[in-house]
């Protein structure tokens, strides 16, 4: 059948046959929606399907490209969201009963930049309500499976994201990465995941968690698909503040491996909670670079327990504040028959948001209290300041640092794991985020059961061309 082979085909192999003639953007997103149909029922990646519009915006692909007009190397070529990206006029739920119902008026600008260049919208994926989650087990609307091992969690909070690539249901997915959203779930899905340089992508549209972490993420197959697709999302955007202009837009990902000096964290490679298969796989891709001619190091970041608190407050606190909009008077869970404001507002939030979101809240809320800032958010703030410091002295003398993307193999699913075991699963992300640099999660390795593990490239802002070049030198090699 023809959908089984060309769902598995690259971005530029789809952009030959489509420019060749070999098939349409009809017949291939009909693939895509075949291999929906297919393996949806073991995965649930998807929330809300949007096939009819899908197979019209392919129609008006395959009529431009009859009259010889292009709108850009994604035209006509189909893809995946989040669902806590805005979409004009289908539901957009953030995996939330809050807004269970919620139909944006307006796209994300990101997705008004897919649209603009031709990509064509599948629909809307599972996720972590909220984006706050590590498996995607938080999702107040479906569950998803890990495609490799339906016994197995996606990680999260972008889980829906990489189920949906890994399960060849889209050939490229968005999501959103504040403490490793993309990378986590990539790694444990098998598939690549890039969190740009802060700023890079527009938020505008994307619904917030924590503001000063929240970026928009890649989720491909491979590394040069990852490319074409951040070509096609950056640009500055008047409409989101942090928005800035990238100074070096070309991601080349061929030709030679450069010369490079890679720095490998001591202390993400040590400890109880890192596996010996994950120690044993990122040390293999060392050893590879350093066959390769590259320099290797090992260095030293701040402790892993201050970069994990300063995050777990600083998102708390950002989160707390977010998700006060989400009251039932403009959008969201509406409680019609309850005459006092208080308990409107108490009887929309107590039904309409999950245990982890009102943990959360609650959290963030207390951290910024009077009594407690000074004790605990300004003390994060400080320990972030210290990790992009550091980072910064040490992408200064080297181009890469380099550690595993998760502590440990993935989970089962359902596995009774302590909050705190599941805030370890972000250990090896979160300083990226801290700093807000760009970083890359290639697959690489495999644990104990032979599940997909994943290699973890942090550069200096602005580097995604080095990190993606990295990144494709590790899928040449292999594992
Ligand atoms: N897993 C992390 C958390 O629960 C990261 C979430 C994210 O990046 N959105 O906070």
């Amino acid at each position: 059948m023809m959908q089984n082979g060309i769902v598995k085909r690259t971005l530029a192999e789809h952009r030959r046959a489509l420019d060749g003639g070999e098939y349409t953007s009809r017949e291939l997103t009909r693939a895509y929606l075949d291999t929906i149909e297919q393996r949806e029922p073991s995965v649930g990646a998807y929330l809300t399907l949007d096939a009819e519009r899908a197979m019209q915006a392919a129609r008006e692909a395959d009529e431009r490209r009859a009259l010889g007009i292009q709108k850009g190397a994604l035209d006509g070529i189909p893809y995946a969201l989040k669902d806590n990206f805005c979409t004009a006029g289908l539901r957009t739920t953030s995996a939330s009963k809050m807004l269970e119902n919620f139909v944006p008026p307006y796209d994300a600008t990101v997705v008004a930049r897919l649209r603009e260049a031709g990509a064509v919208l599948l629909g809307k994926l599972n996720m972590d309500e909220f984006a706050m989650g590590s498996t995607n087990e938080n999702s107040a609307l479906g569950i998803t499976r890990n495609p490799l091992d339906p016994g197995c969690v996606t990680g999260g909070s972008s889980g829906g994201s990489a189920a949906a690539v890994a399960a060849y249901e889209a050939p490229f997915a968005l999501g959103s990465d504040t403490g490793g959203s993309i990378r986590q779930p990539a790694a444990f899905c098998g598939v690549l995941g890039l969190k740009p340089t802060y700023g890079v992508l527009s938020r505008y549209g994307m619904i917030a968690l924590a503001s000063s972490l929240d970026c928009v993420g890649i989720v491909t197959h491979t590394a040069s698909d990852c490319a074409a697709v951040l070509s096609a999302l950056i640009g500055k955007d008047r409409l989101d503040a942090t928005s800035r202009t990238h100074p070096d837009p070309s991601f080349e990902v061929s030709g030679e491996l450069p010369h490079l000096r890679v720095a490998v964290v001591r202390e993400l490679l040590e400890g109880d909670e890192v596996s010996p298969a994950v120690v044993r796989s990122c040390k293999t891709a060392v050893e590879l670079l350093r066959a390769h001619g590259a320099e290797i190091d090992e260095v030293s970041l701040p402790s892993p327990g201050s970069a994990l608190a300063s995050y777990c407050v600083l998102s708390a606190a950002e989160a707390a504040s977010n998700m006060a909009r989400f009251d039932g008077v403009r959008y969201g869970n509406r409680k019609a028959d309850v005459s006092d404001l208080s308990e409107f507002y108490a009887q929309n939030r107590s039904e309409g948001l999950g245990e982890e979101v009102k943990r959360r809240i609650l959290f963030g809320s207390y951290m910024l209290t009077r009594e407690k800032r000074a004790m605990y958010y300004d003390r994060a703030r400080a320990a972030r300041c210290e990790i992009r410091e550091r980072m910064t002295e040490i992408l200064n003398r080297y181009d890469l640092i380099i550690n595993p993307t998760t502590p440990t193999g993935v989970f089962k699913r359902g596995e009774k794991i302590t909050p705190e075991k599941r805030r370890r699963a972000d250990l090896c992300a979160v300083y990226a985020s801290l700093a807000g640099f760009p970083a890359v999660s290639v697959p690489f390795g495999r644990d104990e059961n032979g599940m997909p593990l994943g290699l973890h490239l942090t550069a200096a802002p602005f580097r995604e061309a080095l990190l993606l070049r990295v990144a494709s030198f590790f899928e040449e090699v292999g594992e």
